[in-house]
């Protein structure tokens, strides 16, 4: 991959970016790593939904496999992911609020959309952005299990371990990070730096 506006190429720095990267602490997964794992989780998806739909003919898979990413977090990481997903698939954008505004504890979630329907029968992969307290994906999990899917899988870019206070176990997991709250990489706080390219932690003067 090649440079970036965060290493202060195409002048980003200076032209616009405000106090955006001052603001940044340490890069904790820098945007080549990302990338990397992006890739090989994508392969890895693949490899599993395409035995899951070994047996059926091609008229039969077409419909069967749904992305449902968890906005607002997860848009960067799908936007990347299904790029290298060679599958005809349907994307199925969910809402669900947790750490509202500024808050970087996470307080649990409630759906604020509607689920899709119709996943009877389908492949479903939940992506989300990091998997903290377990309870969004535990709730979005749940709801799609009451529309008897064939087969529901959890991918997370992000995942702090010991931190679940409910079970849930994610199918793939891009990286464990420690207890800290980051930013980055479509994620937020208090709805900015998700077009920081790189997962890191904020500055203490910044929150
Ligand atoms: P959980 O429900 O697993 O506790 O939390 C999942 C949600 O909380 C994520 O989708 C994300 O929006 C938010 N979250 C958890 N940890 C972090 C973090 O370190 N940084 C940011 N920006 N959001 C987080
Ligand atoms: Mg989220």
């Amino acid at each position: 991959m090649g440079g970036s506006w965060v290493a202060g190429e195409s002048g980003g720095e200076g032209a616009y970016s405000g106090s955006m990267i001052r603001d940044i602490e340490k890069i904790l997964i820098s945007q080549e790593r990302i990338a990397e794992r992006v890739k090989e989780i994508a392969a890895a998806m693949s490899r599993d939904i395409a035995q899951d739909l070994a047996g059926l003919e091609e008229v039969e898979r077409e419909g069967q496999v749904v992305l449902i990413p968890v906005l607002t977090g997860s848009i960067v990481f799908v936007a990347d992911l299904i790029r290298w997903l060679p599958l005809k698939l349907s994307l199925e954008l969910v809402g669900v609020s947790s750490y509202p505004g500024k808050s970087v504890e996470s307080e649990g979630g409630s759906m604020r959309s509607g689920l899709p329907k119709n996943l009877t029968g389908k492949h479903v992969v939940v992506v989300d952005d990091i998997l903290d307290s377990g309870q969004t994906l535990a709730l979005v999990r749940g709801l799609v299990l009451e529309q008897r899917p064939a087969s529901v899988r959890l991918c997370v870019l992000l995942r702090k371990p010991g931190k679940a206070v409910v079970e849930v176990e994610a199918d793939y997991v891009g990286f464990d990070i420690p207890d800290e709250f980051v930013v980055g990489y479509g994620l937020d706080y208090n709805g900015f730096y998700r077009n920081y390219p790189e997962v890191a932690t904020l500055r203490q003067e910044a929150r």
